[in-house]
């Protein structure tokens, strides 16, 4: 499994990951065991969030033992991201995780109250060792430069947005923005949530032909390409070990240009939407 620097962190950070929203309606024991078959295999980047209901407890018992393997994220909910509110969410997340600190720690989405305050509490949280680093999730170009020019360069560690082969939209601004700034730019739902691209469809049968050039499957597939970039990770989310294991053997797949360009035309990336689609 390939690592890279996630922003302006040196720590090295799985390349994929692995995602927890909804782990919880799995069995406790088989979600566990998932988490843990991705960390064997090299998924060291777990995310969660304190509106994912019992994911963080889930992956304290998940990781007993294992902490210090692992590169653990949470996020604020924009309600809660006051000054004072913001370090009160963190703790709570600490305690649900049963452990001292985040690796990184990320605002949600963008809500009501102002950035400025946010962003202070993360700096706060950051300067007493209860996070290591901090960023920012489902933002967009503009909210970025606000946050940059709120927290100066080399602080915001990574920008989580929606990106699989049929949601391209962060490619037109969003990515190229990171890209010049050093922000680490975060796929979630690679696999579209829950609706992947049919075998029978004509989209699912260049996925499955590239898939079979590299015996691999076509979700192996979208993950190389939505990771094709150094600055892209990606964050599955599996209830099963299975699953865990082959999102983990995508990390060392490398697309050629030709299939990159496959991919590229059979998921058009579309004009750039008014605003940054989310889920
Ligand atoms: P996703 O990862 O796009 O898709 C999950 C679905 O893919 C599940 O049905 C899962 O089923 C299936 N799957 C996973 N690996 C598979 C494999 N190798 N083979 C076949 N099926 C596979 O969906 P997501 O949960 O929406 O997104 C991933 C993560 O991104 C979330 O869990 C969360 O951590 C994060 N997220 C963040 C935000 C945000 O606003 N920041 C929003 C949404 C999501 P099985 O469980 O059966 O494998």
């Amino acid at each position: 499994m390939p690592h890279r620097r996630f922003g302006p962190l040196e720590c090295p950070v799985s390349v994929i990951g692995q995602g927890t929203w909804r782990l919880d309606e799995a069995p406790r024991e088989t979600a566990a065991a998932a988490l843990r078959a991705g960390l064997d295999a090299g998924l060291n980047h777990i995310d969660t969030a304190e509106m994912y209901g019992e994911a963080e407890p889930l992956i304290r018992d998940a990781i007993a033992g294992r902490r210090d393997e692992v590169f653990l994220v949470s996020k604020v909910l924009p309600q809660n991201a006051s000054r004072r509110g913001t370090i009160a969410a963190c703790e709570r997340s600490l305690a649900r995780l049963g452990t001292d600190r985040l690796d990184c720690y990320l605002l949600h989405w963008r809500g009501s109250i102002p950035l400025e305050e946010t962003v202070a509490a993360l700096e706060t949280l950051r300067e007493s060792g209860k996070i290591l680093s901090w960023g920012v999730s489902n933002f967009d170009e503009a909210d970025l430069a606000e946050a940059l020019a709120l927290a100066g360069p080399g602080r915001i560690a990574c920008n989580q947005v929606l990106y699989h082969l049929e949601e391209r939209a962060i490619e037109h601004a969003v990515l190229p923005w990171c890209e010049t700034h050093g922000v680490a730019l975060v796929a979630y739902s690679p696999f579209g949530s829950g609706d992947f691209p049919a075998p029978r469809t004509a989209k699912g049968q260049v996925l499955q032909k590239i898939a079979a050039a590299h015996g691999a499957t076509p979700r192996q597939i979208a993950l190389a390409f939505l990771t094709r970039k150094p600055s892209l990770f990606a964050i599955p989310k599996t209830s099963t070990a299975d699953h865990a294991r082959q999102n983990a053997a995508a990390g060392d797949l490398v697309l050629s240009d030709a299939e990159i360009a496959e991919i590229d035309a059979a998921f058009p990336r579309g004009p750039k939407p008014r605003s940054l689609p989310m889920i």
